[in-house]
This record gives C-alpha cells, structure tokens and sequence, in this order.
C-alpha cells in the first residue's frame, strides 16, 4: 500500500510502503519469530513504525508467545511425561487415552482437540494428581511408585 508520510530520517513526507518484516525474540527461553507492520522510506530506504504499527507489533508478539506456550510438539509431549516418570503407556491410562495414544503423539501425531486439552492440563502438576487418583487402578505397582515418585508428582504428593 503506497503512502505519504514524514519520515524520521529525511525529516519531510515522503512517499512510503507498508511492508511486514519478520521479527525475532527470545520469550522464556523460547525463540518466536512473528511479523510486525513497517513502513518503509521511498526516498531513504529507512524502515520505521509508528505509534499504531508499534502497539500491533507488541500485541502480535504476545499472541505467538501465547501460542508457542500452548503448542504441543512431540518434544514438549515427551518432557511433560518425563517429568512424572512415566512410560508411554502408563501416561496415556492415566490421561484416560487409549494404550498407544501417546506413542502415536510422541511421533508426530496430532492430538484431538480433547486430547490436546488434557495434555495441556496434565503440565499441572494438581490436574495431573487429580487424573492419576482417576485412573491409577489401571496402571502397574512399579510404575506407581515410580510416577509418585517423580520430579513433576512427589513434592506436590508431600506437600
Ligand atoms: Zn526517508
């Protein structure tokens, strides 16, 4: 979209672009890479924002640092488990999936939008508890121990 407006550096309206440029950043160890709106100086070459394309970029970051928060690869699905000590099996019992459900995930399936939703609530360690006391009549001795036992499970179980 062609405009006119003052631009910073040539200090006079200019004819510019609206142009979208990729931007980067580091949110909780996590890299988010999102588009944010530019205008760019037809006469300069400058690149600058303005107040409104300043505010859209930040709310932009915050909705794809929300989404990668909530995004579910087979990475994050294995440390979830991982954290309660947990075999693939055991992990799909308590979230009350089928047997191989989690297997199926941890190579690259996607989740149902229900299962999705249950994987995402497990991160908590009191929904996760609460899921566990449901469903551990169906899962082994061994792994009880070892699930209750776990990083993600024994100080909340002690506490
Ligand atoms: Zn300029």
């Amino acid at each position: 979209m062609i405009k006119e407006m003052s631009c910073p550096d040539c200090e006079k309206i200019v004819v510019v672009s609206e142009i979208r440029k990729e931007t980067n950043v580091v949110i909780k160890g996590k890299n988010i890479s999102f588009l944010v709106p530019m205008y760019k100086c037809s006469v300069c070459g400058s690149e600058f924002q303005t107040m409104e394309q300043l505010e859209e970029s930040l709310k932009l970051g915050k909705q794809s640092a929300e989404y990668a928060e909530n995004e579910l690869t087979p990475e994050k699905i294995i440390s979830i488990r991982e954290k309660y000590n947990a075999s693939q099996k055991a992990f799909a019992m308590i979230l009350g999936m089928g047997e191989l459900t989690i297997n199926k995930y941890e190579q690259g399936e996607k989740p149902s939008s229900s299962n999705r939703m249950l994987l995402l609530l497990s991160q908590d360690p009191g929904c996760f508890y609460k899921m566990y006391e449901i469903n551990k009549y169906k899962i082994g001795d061994v792994q009880k121990e070892k699930i209750e036992h776990s990083a993600g499970l024994s100080r909340f179980i002690n506490s």
